[in-house]
């Protein structure tokens, strides 16, 4: 029987995802590649400092799982910095923190990826173009909020899929009533 996929959770995708050894040109040279969950993985422990468990509460994972990916994500960036290999970073299966839009006149509500936020908000509602939007109160995820439950809604969340560099996303539109 075929395992189910796991999702991984992740709230920031790197918007660079190639780096590479000065003076070795491409044609010689090794890549080694870590997924978007690798890359979160060393981004909550590594750069953000958080505890394991904390980490793996927000990807949404077990510990010994985030263990595991963060021990590949590590061998990885050790292999490529000292045996001077490029890193590509993409791949993998995660999904996206959403955050939640209100259009203000007639109610209708969208989620926006988290990684689509970092380019700021969406100017106007997808339905009827409307610029008077807010986020919708109390729903979606703000990173450093909610660090106490660890979990977010599983609404708030859309599943992507992340290959060979394109990155497709289901947004929801819904209207309500
Ligand atoms: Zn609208």
């Amino acid at each position: 029987m075929p395992r189910p996929i796991k999702w991984r959770r992740v709230d920031f995708v790197p918007q660079i995802t190639f780096f590479k050894p000065a003076g070795i040109p491409l044609h010689a040279l090794e890549e080694v590649r870590l997924s978007v969950e690798e890359a979160e993985a060393i981004r909550l422990k590594d750069l953000e400092g958080l505890e394991q468990e904390e980490c793996a509460q927000k990807m949404n994972i077990s510990r010994p799982t985030f263990h595991r990916v963060l021990e590949s994500a590590r061998k990885k960036l050790a292999d490529a910095l000292l045996n001077g290999k490029a890193i590509r970073i993409e791949g993998g299966n995660f999904e996206m923190a959403m955050r939640r839009f209100r259009c203000v006149k007639r109610g209708h509500e969208w989620d926006v990826p988290f990684e689509d936020m970092l380019t700021g908000p969406p100017p106007t509602c997808p339905k009827c173009q409307s610029p008077d939007i807010q986020p919708s109160p109390g729903f979606g995820m703000k990173r450093g909020v909610n660090k106490a439950s660890g979990s977010i809604d599983d609404k708030s969340a859309s599943h992507v899929e992340h290959k060979s560099g394109e990155l497709t996303l289901q947004s929801r539109c819904s209207s309500s009533n």
